[in-house]
């Protein structure tokens, strides 16, 4: 077939623009097919003369009734004229500054004509630089015509003459899609598609071409991750017999649950209940109370008999976890410890043979909870805290600790759920979409650099009323040619300015020992204003902070702010962010403008990824997702649905029972993009 031949070979091409077209990633014929158009032009509609109306976009076929005519009319002005004519009218034609468009014809030939119907000053009807090819065998006009994503040096008409050619070439291609997958999501065919989505005979078809090759594309990614990840068989899992004991320890709670997390703890009871090992997102703004949910699952594995381990990215959260979780548990007779890197070796070791002999149920730690030196008596629940950041890798290797532990992740970064289904195609999701009542919604602003002394002058306003506040910003050291506030310049300032208020300051590159005693004394009150970094993103809590100041907001992207945003709010009292920035490009005025109008993680990674488009969110590199083809993350979302049922249909039938899709998954795993 000649899906493999390079296109080189085709008409028109040669070595210099297939050397272009590389470029782009298009080296063979199939490549060219899949080369999908942005768009398209309607060059359908063929109309006399005498029909064409003021303002619409329509083909004519005319003779030439009086040749190009030159004209200036200032210096720099050149404008041709034409008359043509067919036998219900005739119609001026116009074109400025093109001083060779009038040896393209001649006298009484005909051609077609493609372009904008207008009026001249003299009410004369016209078309100005219409798109034009001789009569007889058209190619371009008389049909709706793909506009391709910008080629560099290679022209529209290039471009679709080598599609043209790469369809010849290619002729009857063969379907990837399985008949049965076919039929029940009323997918078409490939050839018919192949050939709409690129020349369609209407716009019908077009939208039914493109549907298809949009669930292809995602059909194939779905797949093609599960195939990475190896995880396309559900594993057996430890049986959890009693379930009800969950009820003991969420009617101890000082609060009454949302609804949002005893859903969750129900599909986790389900889970652990089911004999299948238990793979769970847990998704929650920030502040929705996702700790209460994980203690209830970690509850339940200990009253079953095992071990569980919670795993957090930073030593802070590691603590405050710890500490929280031990409070709750000690009156159930459960032990809580905590392991961390920069322990001391003789409490370290105490605390190791706690967990080898199982006096200690509940393990809280950093990454040091993975080492070699650490063994479970019976590990049964792994919790991993702020998921994102976690590799897969590390996720497995405390799992390996224990046999066939269940595993709860929990993620404070709310993605859109259509990504969410691509990202974690192994993962069950939960929910969590409802905060615990009374939360008054953090006031936001955006303002510019002139506001600044008036922002700091609030914050020690409220100061003085007892509260405490985080700044924010981007860089720890001042990098050349950088004009971003750095924190430690910026506390150097605020301490100069404020002499009676202490300032703490705290970034990525300190000791962690350093960063806990910062935290520490900004916890117990004792810091009054925190310049930090986005170390202090995740997880965080010191209810009694109520503002958060964003130094250079432009340099953060929608849900980091959103992130930041969570430190705050987190007390009774009314809590405030402040961003401040004077950039103001389109993006980052509709960044700060979303931030303004909205609380909800998950309104906002949405519009997060309409704003950067899903090639960039999160950065692909970080998901090593490849750039979407066709498919629109954010508007294919009906698709997308529909994709994920199909996948989970031919995982449960066997990838294997698929040999030429797999061979598109392959072809997508080995493709650079994909594999950075
Ligand atoms: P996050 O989801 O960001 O991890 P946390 O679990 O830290 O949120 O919870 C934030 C705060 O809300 C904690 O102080 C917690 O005690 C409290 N909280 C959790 N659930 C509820 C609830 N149902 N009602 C009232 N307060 C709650
Ligand atoms: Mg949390």
């Amino acid at each position: 077939m000649g899906l493999e031949k390079s296109i080189r070979y085709l008409k028109g091409v040669g070595e210099k623009r297939a050397a272009l077209f590389e470029k782009k990633g298009i080296k063979t014929v199939g490549d060219m097919l899949y080369f999908f158009p942005r768009s398209h032009e309607d060059r359908s509609k063929v109309k006399p003369i005498a029909e064409c109306d003021e303002g619409e976009t329509v083909c004519i076929a005319a003779n030439v009734y009086q040749l190009p005519v030159d004209r200036y009319v200032r210096r720099n002005m050149l404008i041709t004229t034409m008359l043509v004519t067919d036998s219900s009218g005739v119609m001026t034609l116009v074109w400025y500054n093109n001083r060779y468009i009038k040896n393209n014809f001649s006298d009484n030939e005909k051609y077609v004509f493609f372009g904008r119907v207008s009026r001249s000053k003299q009410g004369r009807i016209q078309m100005v630089a219409p798109v034009f090819e001789k009569f007889g065998n058209e190619r371009y006009t008389g049909k709706i015509i793909p506009i391709y994503p910008l080629t560099a040096q290679l022209s529209q008409k290039i471009v679709q003459s080598t599609m043209e050619a790469a369809l010849a070439e290619a002729g009857e291609l063969a379907e990837y899609l399985p008949e049965s997958i076919r039929e029940e999501y009323k997918i078409a065919e490939i050839n018919f598609s192949m050939r709409n989505v690129h020349f369609p005979a209407d716009f019908e078809s077009y939208n039914i071409a493109r549907e298809r090759f949009v669930f292809e594309e995602l059909l194939v990614l779905q797949l093609a991750l599960a195939l990475r990840k190896g995880s396309n068989a559900v594993k057996e899992g430890r049986i959890f017999e009693d379930i009800k004991c969950v009820r003991e320890f969420t009617d101890g709670l000082p609060f009454e649950l949302t609804g949002a997390q005893k859903r969750t703890i129900n599909e986790i009871c389900k889970d652990v209940k089911s004999g299948k090992q238990m793979n769970r997102l847990v998704q929650g703004d920030v502040g929705s109370g996702k700790t209460a949910v994980a203690a209830a699952a970690i509850y339940t594995a200990v009253k079953n008999g095992c071990q569980a381990a919670m795993m957090a990215p930073t030593e802070i959260l590691a603590a405050q976890h710890a500490e929280g979780l031990s409070e709750m548990f000690e009156k159930h007779g459960i032990r809580t410890v905590l392991l961390t890197g920069s322990m001391k070796a003789k409490e370290r070791r105490a605390v190791l043979e706690e967990i080898e002999l199982g006096i200690a149920h509940v393990v809280i730690g950093t990454h040091a909870l993975i080492q070699g030196t650490v063994n479970f008596r019976d590990l049964g629940l792994v919790v991993a805290d702020e998921q994102h950041r976690f590799g897969v890798e590390q996720r497995a290797k405390l799992m390996a600790k224990g046999s066939d532990p269940h595993m709860l992740i929990m993620s404070a970064t709310p993605i859109p759920r259509t990504l969410a289904l691509i990202l974690y195609g192994d993962l069950d999701i939960s929910v969590i979409d409802e905060l615990p009542p009374g939360r008054k919604p953090v006031q936001t602003y955006a303002v510019g650099d002139e506001m600044r002394k008036r922002v700091y002058g609030f914050v020690e306003k409220n100061i003085a009323a007892g509260m405490q506040a985080y700044v924010v910003c981007p860089l720890v050291a001042d990098t050349e040619n950088s004009d971003l506030k750095n924190a430690e310049e910026l506390r150097d300032k605020l301490a100069a300015a404020y002499p009676e208020i202490r300032i703490g300051l705290m970034h990525g590159k300190m000791k962690a020992k350093d960063k806990d005693t910062v935290m520490e004394e900004f916890a117990a009150g004792k810091i009054k204003i925190l310049v930090a970094t986005t170390v202090i993103e995740v997880g965080v809590n010191v209810p009694n902070a109520n503002i958060m100041v964003i130094e250079n907001a432009e340099r953060f992207g929608l849900s980091q702010l959103h992130q930041l945003r969570g430190r705050v709010g987190r007390g009774g009292d009314q809590a405030y962010c402040i961003m401040i920035t004077d950039a103001d490009n389109e993006v980052t005025k509709k960044r700060m403008e979303t931030m303004c109008a909205s609380n909800d993680g998950f309104y906002i990674s949405e519009q997060d990824l309409k704003l950067r488009g899903p090639g960039d969110f999160f950065g692909t590199r970080q998901h090593g997702l490849p750039e979407m083809r066709i498919a629109n993350l954010f508007e294919d979302r009906d698709i997308l649905r529909l994709s994920q049922k199909a996948v989970k249909s031919i995982i449960d039938k066997g990838l294997q029972n698929y040999p030429l899709l797999i061979k598109r998954c392959e072809a997508l795993l080995s493709d650079e993009v994909i594999m950075n």
